[in-house]
């Protein structure tokens, strides 16, 4: 007799027994209420009804428990294997009233499926988590990292383990800002992106241009550079939460690094004759002045500012081709910035002169003094006074201003009623070689000016912003600290009076190695 048999068989009783009982129990009690009591009909019916109530509930209930027995049992072996329920007490078999056999065999079943699964889910984590196994991800001829959660590596192509030299398991588990230490052009980095899109996004994917890599073993204009792709999935089961793709493009970004070395080089021979072309022609400036005929002098003006703008060409591109090189250095003084402002904005008088520009400059009094690199200082203000009024269209007012904020800081303004600059373009001209589309055409200009301001205001120890509306106009404004807050950084240098300062174009991408 099988099992499931046996305990129909037991069931089949058990019900037999209760109705018998039940049954013998409600004839019994008739019997008593009509032969020995003598009660009337009506008294034996109600007698006989409540009775057969009452013991209709209570075999109902007696029976309950002892017929739902095997099935608690079973129940409680599933809870006991559940992964939520595990600590559930597992069922003991022995004690079970009722169809124990195929309790036993059920509960058996259960225990022996539950295992297969387990180690069935076993291989497949490890298949997934195991991206060695995929042949995508191990032949693509491009590097390829992906991270989990923690900013883990947990798995490194090999064409990324020969791109950067180091071992594909020796990458495997570390974190990866200490395995790419990556510099980028702007503030948009991949760290900034990544906490970006872990607390906004589900997905995400985002490129980058021109990504310097330090390797330590390496010299400085022979780290690799690439274009870098990202794509994030918050919830990607195999916990593949982050993947980066790098594109290599050493040679052509070395070969535009060399141009520039070029260009500088041949800028630098430059410097020399220029600076003896501005000296004779303010001689003759100063000698002639009065002497001859006014349409002379008005030429002798332009070639006055004509030679100007060269000499800021040529320093723009110098600063910028040591920026890149690292050798940009700055020594802060104590300053008066208003000395320093009215006599960077006095060189550009006859600049805007020229345009029929008026420069109108209100510097604040009881400004504390400045710790500033007067030379660089100098170039951030003639190169957004030169903006100023290369974008000034037909409004003829470029209004200067100077004053101590809130936080102590020295702020200066430049503003224009010109041409403004588009919305979308905002985020952009500070990076280096932007230029707007738009007067690209019109105005001559290296996009050079906005990026080696924004470079020197930040060794500066302070920031460049700006507002502007198209058709309306612009505002550029920076930061410089007073000398006290300068000093009291730790970084001073053994000479009292001076302190330098490293200008570096590249932003380190994660603050734990920022320098
Ligand atoms: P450029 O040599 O082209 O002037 P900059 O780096 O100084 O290079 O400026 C970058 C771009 O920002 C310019 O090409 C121009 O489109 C925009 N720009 C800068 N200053 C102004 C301004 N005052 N008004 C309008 N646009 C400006």
């Amino acid at each position: 007799m099988n099992h499931l048999q046996k305990y129909i068989n037991q069931v089949r009783s058990h019900l037999l027994i209760i109705l018998v009982a039940n049954n013998a129990f409600l004839i019994g009690g008739w019997w008593y209420a009509h032969h020995i009591q003598h009660l009337s009909d009506i008294n034996t019916l109600i007698l006989l009804g409540s009775c057969a109530l009452v013991l209709t509930v209570g075999f109902a209930f007696l029976s309950t428990s002892y017929l739902v027995s095997p099935l608690a049992a079973v129940w409680r072996a599933v809870l006991h294997i559940a992964p939520d329920t595990a600590d559930t007490q597992a069922p003991n078999l022995q004690k079970i009233p009722l169809g124990r056999e195929l309790i036993v065999s059920l509960v058996t079943h259960i225990y022996q499926i539950a295992s297969i699964t387990n180690t069935i889910e076993k291989i497949a984590d490890k298949e997934q988590t195991n991206l060695d196994h995929d042949f995508i991800a191990t032949s693509l001829p491009l590097p390829l990292v992906v991270l989990n959660k923690e900013d883990t590596i947990i798995f490194a192509n090999q064409a990324l383990a020969q791109y950067i030299g180091q071992n594909k398991t020796d990458m495997e588990g570390k974190n990866v800002y200490s395995v790419l230490d990556m510099a980028f052009t702007n503030e948009q980095t991949f760290d900034a992106w990544h906490r970006n899109a872990r607390t906004n996004k589900a997905v995400a994917a985002q490129m980058w241009e021109r990504v310097r890599l330090n390797l330590p073993d390496r010299e400085q204009t022979n780290q690799p550079q690439f274009d870098l792709a990202a794509y994030y999935n918050q919830d990607n089961p195999q916990g593949f939460e982050t993947m980066l793709v790098l594109f290599d493009h050493t040679n052509q970004y070395a070969q535009d690094d060399q141009a520039m070395s070029f260009v500088a080089l041949a800028v630098h021979e430059l410097r020399t004759p220029l600076t003896l072309l501005r000296g004779y022609i303010e001689a003759f400036q100063e000698e002639l002045a009065g002497k001859v005929d006014p349409e002379l002098e008005d030429f002798m003006k332009k070639m006055a500012v004509a030679a100007g703008q060269l000499s800021t060409f040529v320093n723009t591109i110098l600063n910028v081709s040591r920026i890149e090189n690292n050798q940009f250095t700055l020594q802060l003084h104590k300053e008066s910035w208003k000395d320093v402002l009215e006599n960077a904005v006095s060189a550009m008088h006859a600049r805007a002169e020229v345009r029929g520009i008026d420069l109108q400059v209100s510097v604040d009094d009881n400004l504390p003094e400045v710790g500033v690199d007067r030379v660089s200082i100098s170039e951030v203000i003639n190169n957004l006074i030169d903006n100023a009024i290369k974008y000034s269209g037909t409004s003829d007012r470029i209004m200067i201003r100077a004053y101590q904020t809130k936080d102590g800081v020295v702020e200066t303004t430049v503003q224009d009623l010109g041409v403004g600059i588009p919305e979308n373009a905002v985020p952009h001209i500070f990076e280096k070689f932007y230029r707007n589309h738009r007067n690209r055409a019109q105005v001559g200009g290296t996009g050079l000016g906005l990026y080696l301001a924004k470079v020197i205001i930040g060794a500066h120890g302070g920031h460049i912003w700006v507002r502007s509306h198209e058709g309306e106009g612009s505002t550029f404004g920076f930061t410089v600290q007073p000398y006290n807050q300068v000093a009291g950084r730790a970084e001073s240098s053994n000479n009292k009076s001076e302190i330098v300062r490293n200008a570096h174009g590249w932003i380190k991408n994660h603050s734990m190695y920022r320098r």
